[in-house]
């Protein structure tokens, strides 16, 4: 067991004491404003390898690597086609990851074996600066372990990897609270393989064509590859099962309300007075980002129930829905039930 030193994003002397753990091939959690990420130098195959070790992440999973400097990305790929260059226009910095195909000095940990790469540029300022000061590109996954939600606050960070890293960098709470979106620029047309805080939609007129991979909402068949391998992996469970109920709010009401056996409900905040379990909510129904935002947390929140079953509403799937969607229906083993 390490001792794992809390830092603060708003001191100048924590991010350096962060940029320079990462540059003597340390771990640290460093916020972000999809999740928090779990932080390496991407250049170092011996300290990514530690990423996998604290996460226990399958080893054929490749990690993102973040940049603070659009000029970064050109050392790290081979080529950049100019769809990519149009969307870093637009989205970058942000929550938008894009696949190319690797250069030389990606290791093997980092790719995972493919011989393409994922690149991102965050928005949050302490992201920024830590990747600044360490003059460094940094891998990072989201810092939880693997299987669990992904980590939207310090405390969620330290819950699942105190003891087993550096440190973590403290910012708050993030803003977007869902992974960044992926889409790869390594074949015709682009596809998009995982929905986030840049939606299809935006995707869509800024590219003439963006497919939508299917495993974004199907579960792959058996030996079928995955385009992204985090795909094939169980996701975002808590400890009950959940079940995904599609159906009007009256008949989840109902239905909910009929089943109380060890039930809990995963309820958007308008729901929670009519309901006769447990409940914890995830933000308004008619709003995707404050959903977005709620959802990882709340999912933790259900482990601290006790419960057995947990009924989620199916949400909406245009926008930021779709992202919000995507995690519920892993979470939930793609168990839906239609009312
Ligand atoms: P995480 O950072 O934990 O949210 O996971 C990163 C996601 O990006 C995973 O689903 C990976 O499989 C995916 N990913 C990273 N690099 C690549 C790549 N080169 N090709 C396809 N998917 C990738
Ligand atoms: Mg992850």
């Amino acid at each position: 067991m390490k001792h794992t030193v809390l830092l603060r994003a708003s001191q100048q002397e924590d991010i350096l004491t962060a940029a320079q753990i990462l540059k003597e091939g340390g771990l640290v959690g460093i916020p972000t404003e999809t999740v928090y990420g779990l932080a390496a130098n991407a250049l170092d195959g011996n300290a990514c390898a530690k990423i996998f070790a604290a996460k226990g992440r399958p080893v054929d999973n490749p990690l993102i690597v973040h940049i603070c400097d659009i000029k970064q990305l050109y050392t790290l790929v081979r080529t950049v086609p100019q769809e990519a260059e149009n969307l870093a226009s637009l989205y970058w910095p942000g929550p938008l990851t894009m696949i190319f195909p690797k250069a030389d000095c990606i290791p093997d940990e980092v790719s995972a074996g493919l011989d393409t790469v994922a690149v991102r540029f965050p928005s949050h300022p302490a992201a920024q600066a830590v990747i600044r000061e360490s003059g460094l590109p940094l891998a990072a996954p989201s810092a939880n372990l693997s299987g669990r939600p992904s980590p939207t606050t310090a405390q969620h960070v330290l819950h699942d990897l105190g003891g087993k890293i550096d440190a973590v960098l403290d910012g708050g709470a993030c803003s977007v609270g869902l992974e960044s979106t992926v889409i790869t620029l390594a074949c015709t047309p682009p596809r998009l393989l995982r929905p986030g805080g840049v939606t299809l939609e935006q995707l869509r007129s800024a590219l003439e064509n963006v497919i939508l991979d299917p495993a974004v909402l199907n579960p792959l068949e058996a030996g079928e590859q995955a385009a992204s391998p985090g795909m094939k992996y169980k996701h975002y469970a808590p400890k009950a099962n959940v079940i995904l109920l599609d159906g009007s709010r009256e008949k989840y009401l109902s239905y909910v309300n009929a089943h109380p056996t060890n039930a809990a409900a995963l309820c958007y905040t308008e729901d929670k007075e009519f309901l006769s379990v447990p409940t914890v909510c995830y933000g308004n129904e008619k709003d995707p980002s404050e959903q977005a935002r709620e959802l990882f947390d709340a999912l933790r929140r259900l482990d601290d129930l006790g419960v057995t079953t947990v009924f989620a509403r199916q949400p909406k799937l245009d926008g930021v829905g779709l992202a919000v969607y995507n995690r519920l229906i892993r979470a939930a083993g793609f168990e839906v039930l239609k009312l």
